[in-house]
């Protein structure tokens, strides 16, 4: 196992030593078909795009395409991923700041995005060019302390980013600020290791500063600058920041945007950012994420398993692990391997997943002989450990996903499957077949066959 990454270029040189970053001819085009590209390897390959759209900032995508590149980035086996997270998110390492840092050896305090950023447009329908891969770390300007979260960031000017807040720690931050009058002080981070991008979904309770996370994932506190034009501190090693502020009680049209779901957010009134300076690297990287491909699904999954996983065993020892599968886009569907003891635990530990995040739809709970992370594999259990009468649970008006589009504003019912085995049958009912020896033959030695007579004769 490798140590943990701590900035964006040397995962990106780990990628090539591992076989898995690949370079595009140069001069792909930013509307479509970098994000083309990207959606056709996005579970194989990391992509670098070269002077995208004749820009010479270069692009990479697919950072992340599954989660085991995000156990080997955090220097962790696959297994050890979220116990890992979660331990970092219990044992968070502050940040220490520094005077000078890589992230501010070039600044512009005149600023036009489009033109010094090469800014990808993704999906068939959204409203244009979208920063997709930028932590939005703001302050509070009451305490001081600073909240990190990705916000789909819509170019809407030279200096402009219309950037949607859902109700949570930057929306509280802006309320803070627009009750003292005041604008708030943000900046958008282009270009971090995969630690510190993780960090920044956690979820954390406000005023917890997520940067503390990637200390403790990477082993050592991030190295935080200060701002040129306000006083939020960045992560000294980041590709690009861009400097601003979010002005009280302003709106602009921002949308649609293409979605985890799947489906498009439609173009609503949101926040607006106004850029005050860029700084960047010497030959900066841009990162983008392509909306609702497997990076954007695996950076909400990870976090959310972690915390699913640890507030279902708080209640239930019996639960060994969950997952939260692609095809429910990493959100919406959970399942559950449990160390079944008792008839009945099944559906309380469905209850309790559902009180655990309100993005859940259907809780699927297996026993450990079932393989969570196989899709087939669940879907057999349901076949042959369920039944619709007996085993299902559904809760109607119940608080849901708004980006769901069977919801109705948010409004949603939650469907949870037992399809665990019952105790007390005949072992033999529920013995799965099984040849001996099928794990151990050695498959080198069947030899191909060029001329099947010969064989058989
Ligand atoms: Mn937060």
């Amino acid at each position: 196992m490798r140590p943990p990454f701590r900035d964006l270029r040397s995962w990106l040189a780990y990628l090539a030593e591992t076989d898995r970053l690949y370079a595009a001819r140069p001069g792909v085009s930013l509307k479509y078909e970098l994000a083309a590209f990207s959606k056709r390897t996005e579970t194989k390959r990391a992509l670098i795009f070269p002077q995208p759209g004749g820009h010479a900032i270069p692009v990479v995508s697919n950072l992340l395409a599954d989660s085991k590149w995000m156990a080997d980035a955090l220097g962790v086996p696959q297994s050890q991923l979220l116990a890992r997270f979660q331990e970092a998110a219990r044992n968070p390492l502050a940040s220490v700041e520094v005077k000078s840092a890589p992230a501010q050896d070039v600044l512009h305090r005149k600023v036009d995005l489009a033109a010094m950023l090469p800014i990808p447009t993704h999906n068939a329908l959204d409203s244009g060019a979208y920063i997709t891969a930028g932590l939005m770390i703001a302050r509070n300007p009451e305490t001081g302390v600073q909240n990190i979260s990705i916000h789909r960031c819509q170019v809407s000017g030279p200096d402009r980013l219309g950037v949607l807040l859902l109700p949570r720690h930057t929306m509280a931050y802006t309320h803070i600020a627009e009750r003292k009058g005041v604008a708030l002080e943000v900046a958008i981070v282009i270009g971090v290791d995969p630690a510190t991008l993780l960090s920044s979904q956690a979820i954390a309770p406000l005023d917890f500063d997520e940067l503390g996370i990637a200390g403790a994932l990477h082993g050592m506190p991030v190295e935080v600058v200060k701002c040129v034009s306000n006083e939020v501190r960045v992560p000294a090693g980041a590709e690009i920041v861009i400097e601003g502020t979010i002005a009280p009680h302003e709106r602009e049209p921002e949308g649609p945007f293409g979605e985890f779901p799947q489906y498009y957010g439609p173009r609503i009134d949101s926040h607006v950012m106004r850029v005050t300076a860029i700084s960047h690297r010497k030959r900066p990287i841009f990162h983008t994420i392509v909306g609702g491909s497997m990076e954007h699904l695996i950076l909400g999954e990870i976090p959310r398993e972690a915390t699913l996983l640890a507030h279902l065993q708080r209640n239930f020892p019996e639960v060994k692990d969950v997952y939260l599968p692609r095809g429910g886009v990493c959100r919406y569907h959970l399942v559950v391997q449990i160390e079944k003891r008792h008839e009945g635990q099944a559906k309380n530990i469905i209850m309790g997943a559902f009180g655990g995040h309100y993005d859940l739809k259907q809780v699927v709970v297996v026993d450990t002989d079932v393989n969570i992370h196989d899709p087939d594999e669940v879907q057999w259990a349901i076949a042959t450990r369920f039944q619709a009468d007996r085993d299902l649970i559904v809760v109607s008006g119940a608080q849901g996903s708004k980006l769901d589009p069977t919801a109705r504003d948010g409004v949603s019912a939650k469907m949870g499957l037992d399809a665990t085995k019952p105790l007390g049958v005949d072992p033999f009912v529920f013995t799965r077949i099984s040849v001996p020896g099928q794990d151990e033959v050695d498959l080198s030695s069947l030899r191909k066959v060029e001329d099947a007579a010969s064989v058989l004769a």
